[in-house]
């Protein structure tokens, strides 16, 4: 908390650490399951919880409990709860927040787990979801119902980059008595702080661009004390909680976030402009280019544009996998946010799933590439889309 008045670099570094008797300079990690008291009377305290302390590691972990605190002082959240995947944090706020014949309004434009959870999971409890075109405000209003409780989405979303008002939105919540969860796993705090918009809670997968470097799973939430309150009630019952290992990973992220998405940013963009100007490049969705429908609210709700952006080829399939098949450096995966950079044709494989009536709907057309640009030089990576976007 002694930082929370710093700048946003600084919290990234500091916040949460309080150097233990030992004078360590990093953080260390406690690799323990269970804690010991002093004697019975401590034990039945701590389980009374009259007095602050761990018990075990599946409650409260004090690496884990670092991480939150930096978290929550970045996206200016009273509270964050780390979690065991991005996924356990959806999954753990809907548990808590939400009962049987409660709805949610949903974006249609979401990582697909998420989709699956809602429609095929959380329906099996009773919790039905409306999904919506993001971009279509009178599709959010229409959808509302007396039990909607939660509205939820991305932005940017993935592939197409598509933006949502979140202040907008947020007052549509607000109105009707329901909360907002945005997922704000592509930009990051660093790049957009839901919360200043009035947004109830903050999702994170931290396997993107929180750890930044591809090693561990985990997620988050973040926002009042009294939501996280309830969302860690769900964790420590139910147990998809953080490992302390990979809460010391995503704060070493954390220390070059600011760094990093600032790079991310300023790479994609000069990669957006270049892929904008090669004729085999029919459109390219990134939401620093000015040709974005959204780019004004890019520009407003946003502190930077991304790292991710998607494009479209002519000659469909065949022409996009020939991009794809040429690469010799970017990573052909469908993961996101590191410091490599990765490419994938939506159409085949995150979005393989949807009928090709509902990838029409959704605008994920065959010619569609999406890449999420590392941390590599910007010139090796037009060179290395180059191979494929060459006419012979
Ligand atoms: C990856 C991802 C998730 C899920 O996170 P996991 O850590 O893989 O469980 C949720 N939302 C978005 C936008 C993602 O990209």
């Amino acid at each position: 908390m002694e930082y929370d008045n710093l700048g946003f670099g600084t919290r990234a570094v500091r916040s949460g650490h309080r150097r233990s008797p030992e004078g360590e300079q990093s953080e260390p990690i406690y690799l323990t399951s269970s804690f010991v008291f002093a004697d019975a009377a401590e034990a039945a305290a701590r389980f009374a919880e009259e007095v602050p302390g761990n018990i075990y590691s599946r409650f409260t972990n004090p690496t884990v409990r670092v991480f939150e605190e930096r978290l929550a002082a970045l996206e200016g959240g009273e509270r964050c709860i780390g979690t065991a995947s991005g996924m356990a944090a959806i999954l753990s706020t809907c548990m808590a927040l939400l009962k049987a014949g409660d709805h949610i309004v949903s974006s249609r434009s979401l990582f697909g787990s998420t989709v699956s959870l809602f429609e095929k999971y959380l329906s099996r409890f009773g919790i039905t979801t409306t999904f919506v075109d993001p971009c279509d405000l009178e599709a959010w209003q229409q959808a509302l119902r007396p039990e909607t409780r939660l509205l939820f989405f991305e932005t940017p979303s993935n592939p197409l980059t598509e933006l949502i008002d979140i202040a907008v939105l947020a007052g549509l919540a607000h109105d009707h008595g329901a909360l907002l969860a945005v997922d704000n796993c592509f930009c990051t705090p660093a790049l957009q702080r839901p919360l200043e918009y009035g947004a109830d809670l903050v999702i994170h997968s931290a396997t993107k661009f929180l750890d930044g470097q591809g090693r561990c799973v985990g997620g988050a939430v973040v926002g009042s004390e009294a939501l996280c309150s309830e969302v860690h009630g769900v964790i420590r019952t139910a147990g998809p909680a953080m490992s302390p290992f990979n809460a010391w990973v995503f704060l070493k992220g954390l220390e070059t976030l600011n760094l990093r998405m600032r790079a991310h940013s300023a790479a994609a963009e000069e990669l957006a402009h270049w892929l904008d100007g090669q004729p085999a490049v029919e459109r390219v969705n990134y939401p620093g280019l000015a040709s974005h429908p959204q780019h004004e609210l890019a520009v407003r709700q946003q502190i930077g544009f991304g790292g991710l952006l998607s494009f479209e080829v002519a000659g469909g399939r065949e022409a996009a996998w020939r991009v794809i098949d040429a690469v010799r450096i970017i990573s052909i995966t469908a993961n996101l946010g590191g410091a490599r950079s990765t490419i994938t044709h939506p159409a085949s494989t995150t979005h393989g799933r949807l009928s090709a009536a509902q990838r029409a709907e959704t605008g994920i057309r065959e010619g569609l590439v999406r890449v999420s640009v590392g941390l590599e030089e910007v010139e090796d990576l037009k060179a290395d889309l180059a191979h494929g976007l060459a006419r012979d």
